[in-house]
């Protein structure tokens, strides 16, 4: 077994505090109360899921989990030596039409079967820790929040230590979001898109905009601006913005950044990604021909001139060779959907 003792970084873990008081479990309590007329996220469609009634995201009472392990994919100070203990949850609340994780967001029949106890989650969350795993990385958690979050008291009194980092669309509620203040240690949002006609074209959602920043914004409250590294040199608290360039500047990345530095902060630290490739309908219906490519390098060196322009220098990007084949998922090998790469540059 590695040593992971988090003492050694001399930083704690949020929750710990939060479940020495009893707060942890208040919370969690509160957060449940959310499923029985489900507003757990911006979609609000108001079901009860703790009676497993599904509505647009098809997920009830309990976790969906698709794979879990050590990841290497992530950025620098998430990976580590020993990786990001990425657990990846199934079924999502936005139906992205270039998703590259289609296969675990967008077959609800199929997942069903992954669907889990929150003490089994728990029990993956120490696993991933016995392993050696950095931190605990829950991706696409926006609709399992409640149930992440009762995983994560479980855990913690089984001896999780771990930071956790909270992976999302950023199609979160805010109240949600308030809930899960001290519990989350690492937000990690994408901000997808600077309108909504294109939230609403692309991924099938309403106010993506007003939401997502609504979303992001209640992040930097909680966790400011600054990352908190530890002694191990990995980030153990903070908020890193992922900006993924789309074809065809769908994404909106120069407004985004702007809305970044003047509202938020400029020293909010953000990843910049090259990954995109054309899956799912993308790749095959002719209603997203703008989605059917790849990214060209003047449309990187357009965002990356953006970043430089507007002098945001805390971050990462992906180098723009390699990016989009190295981050193809391949979900059917649940044990290592992703190949090990480390193509990050500060
Ligand atoms: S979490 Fe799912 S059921 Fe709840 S509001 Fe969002 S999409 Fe609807």
């Amino acid at each position: 077994m590695v040593d992971i003792d988090n003492s050694k970084t001399n930083i704690e873990a949020s929750y710990l505090r939060l479940s020495r008081t009893g707060e942890l479990h208040r919370r969690v309590e509160a957060l449940e109360t959310l499923l029985e007329r489900c507003t757990v996220c911006p979609r609000d469609c108001l079901n009860n899921r703790l009676k497993d009634e599904i509505a647009a995201c098809y997920s009830g009472r309990l976790p969906i989990v698709s794979s879990y392990t050590p990841h290497f994919g992530e950025e620098p100070p998430l990976v580590g030596t020993r990786g990001a203990g990425n657990i990846f949850f199934g079924n999502c609340n936005l139906r992205c039409v270039y998703c590259q994780n289609y296969q675990i967001s967008q077959t609800h029949k199929e997942q069903i079967k992954n669907e889990v106890t929150h003490e089994r989650l728990a029990e993956m969350m120490l696993e991933l820790q016995a392993r050696g795993c950095h931190n605990i990385n829950f991706v696409s958690p926006t609709h399992f929040a409640p149930q992440m979050a009762r995983a994560i008291l479980i855990a913690a009194e089984q001896g999780l230590r771990l930071p956790i980092v909270y992976n999302t669309n950023a199609y979160d509620s805010v109240e949600v979001l308030r809930l899960l203040d001290g519990i989350v240690d690492v937000y990690l949002p994408d901000l997808k898109y600077a309108e909504d006609e294109a939230g609403y074209l692309y991924s099938k959602v309403k106010g993506y905009k007003e939401y997502a920043r609504l979303a992001i914004a209640e992040m930097y409250r909680q966790v400011g601006d600054e990352l908190v590294f530890g002694a191990d040199g990995l980030v153990k608290r903070g908020l890193v913005i992922r900006l993924l360039v789309l074809p065809n500047d769908i994404g909106g990345v120069r407004e985004s950044l702007e809305w970044i530095k003047d509202e938020l902060s400029p020293r909010v630290a953000v990843s910049l990604m090259a990954q995109y490739y054309p899956t799912h309908q993308a790749a095959t219906s002719k209603r997203h021909v703008l989605l059917s490519r790849r990214i060209t390098e003047t449309e990187w060196m357009r965002a990356v001139t953006a970043l430089d322009g507007l002098e945001m220098e805390e971050g990462w990007m992906q180098e723009f060779d390699g990016a989009a084949y190295y981050y193809r998922p391949d979900f059917e090998n649940r044990e290592t959907p992703f190949k090990d790469i480390r193509d990050f540059a500060s």
